[in-house]
């Protein structure tokens, strides 16, 4: 394969934390040692079986891994071309991928001795996975989480409480998620003996972004198991939603070294990426920037001011974008496309109605754009989408754009 950095796509990152010009540490000095320390304690207990001994047992029994690859055969004859897969990973505890990182982050904390847990959270799914894991061990979890987001995200908010979070609404900014990852990072630096920030996507300084995608990788892992027994070979089609873009690298990763595989990446295209930043395509639509410890694509205003983007999914709200994507998709290994609400609310209905799944709106992008290409693909053709997540969630908003009255059914 060509790929002038590493003999393998799957070498990535670089001692310094770079995928090609993205990533690293943009951190600052006080921040350095606890980086450091964090990547050091990684690397051993990325090595260490009982470590993985200790996730699988509770990917088995807490989380309900492995999760089916499913036929979807009614979408398939719908659709009148490629085989469609689903990778069921809706079914996990909690609803959706985020725990399969939390997991790994705290047990990795428990190792380092740490008992207080900070995370982040925008629509606070992050939150409420952290607080669940936490909750299960018995550490103190602190979720910061934009004002405006407490307000808009109440369920989620209540839901952390019942698992023992503290939920602290950020008012500096704009009171949403950026504002959030800045406030967190602050509690680290200042709590630095007893805290772990546990980061719920593939971003952040080095080595986050490697660690969270090594701990997402379970999801393709299985993939590639599964397709062998339902198959024979590997798919020839991957697909996934982004928001920072952790559950499509987990599904992504084993296999950039195929050729053979396409790759494609779904960026939320809210009202349309031609507009003016109604939505949170940060490759598709946005420029290389600094955020969050990390360099990749943002969406940025022209002075380089965070911009909060739109979508009608909540949880692919994240301003940027990981930046092993970012190089993924300079160097062309992966495609990057953008869907739009509509779409992505068409393929929720439809979802709905052909396979009694009731998807959440992020993965609802990745099969929009199945909708999109598998009609013109023959029928040997095998895609697999990653249905990161369940759609229970997102009921209320579905409803209000479809103009459906929930008051007069109840
Ligand atoms: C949080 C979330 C996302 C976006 O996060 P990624 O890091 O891009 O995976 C997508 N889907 C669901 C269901 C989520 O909860």
């Amino acid at each position: 394969m060509p790929n002038e950095l590493f003999n393998s796509f799957m070498t990535g990152p670089d001692e310094r934390g770079r995928f090609g010009n993205f990533g690293g540490r943009f951190v600052s000095e006080t921040l350095m040692p606890l980086i450091l320390e964090l990547e050091k304690q990684y690397e051993i207990a990325k090595t260490d079986l009982n470590f993985w001994d200790e996730m699988n047992e509770l990917w088995t029994n807490y989380v309900g891994r492995p999760s089916p690859l499913y036929l979807a055969k009614r979408l398939t004859n719908e659709l009148g071309g490629a085989k469609v897969y689903m990778k069921r990973d809706e079914l996990n505890h909690t609803g959706a991928h985020k725990i399969n990182n939390v997991l790994g982050q705290i047990i990795l904390a428990r190792r380092m001795g740490k008992n207080r847990i900070i995370a982040e959270t925008g629509a606070g799914q992050h939150g409420v996975a952290t607080a669940t894991v936490c909750a299960k061990f018995g550490l103190k979890c602190i979720v910061y989480m934009g004002a405006h987001d407490v307000e808009r995200q109440a369920p989620n908010v209540f839901r952390m409480r019942l698992l023992g979070a503290e939920v602290v609404p950020v008012t500096s900014g704009r009171g949403t998620l950026k504002d959030a990852m800045n406030d967190a990072l602050r509690d680290w630096v200042t709590n630095v003996r007893d805290t772990f920030y546990c980061i719920g996507t593939v971003a952040g300084p080095h080595p986050y972004p490697a660690m969270v995608r090594d701990f997402q990788s379970i999801i393709g892992k299985e993939v590639k198991e599964q397709m062998q027994l339902n198959e024979g070979r590997s798919p020839d089609t991957l697909i996934a939603a982004i928001g920072g873009g952790s559950n499509a690298m987990g599904l992504f990763y084993p296999f950039l070294d195929d050729d053979d595989v396409n790759i494609v990446g779904v960026e939320a295209g809210g009202k349309g990426v031609n507009q003016k930043m109604e939505h949170c395509a940060s490759l598709t639509g946005g420029r290389a920037g600094v955020l969050h410890g990390n360099r990749t694509y943002l969406l940025q205003d022209d002075d380089g001011q965070i911009l909060e983007g739109f979508s009608i999914s909540a949880g692919l709200d994240y301003p940027g974008i990981g930046p092993e994507h970012a190089w993924l998709h300079d160097i062309g290994r992966a495609k990057y496309v953008s869907i739009t609400d509509e779409q992505a609310l068409e393929a929720f209905q439809l979802c709905c109605e052909l396979e009694g799944i009731i998807p959440a709106l992020e993965p609802s992008h990745a099969l929009a754009y199945v909708m999109k290409i598998a009609p013109k693909l023959d029928k040997n053709h095998i895609i697999c989408m990653n249905m990161c997540g369940r759609g229970d969630k997102d009921i209320f908003t579905v409803a209000k754009h479809l103009n459906f009255d929930m008051s007069e059914v109840c």
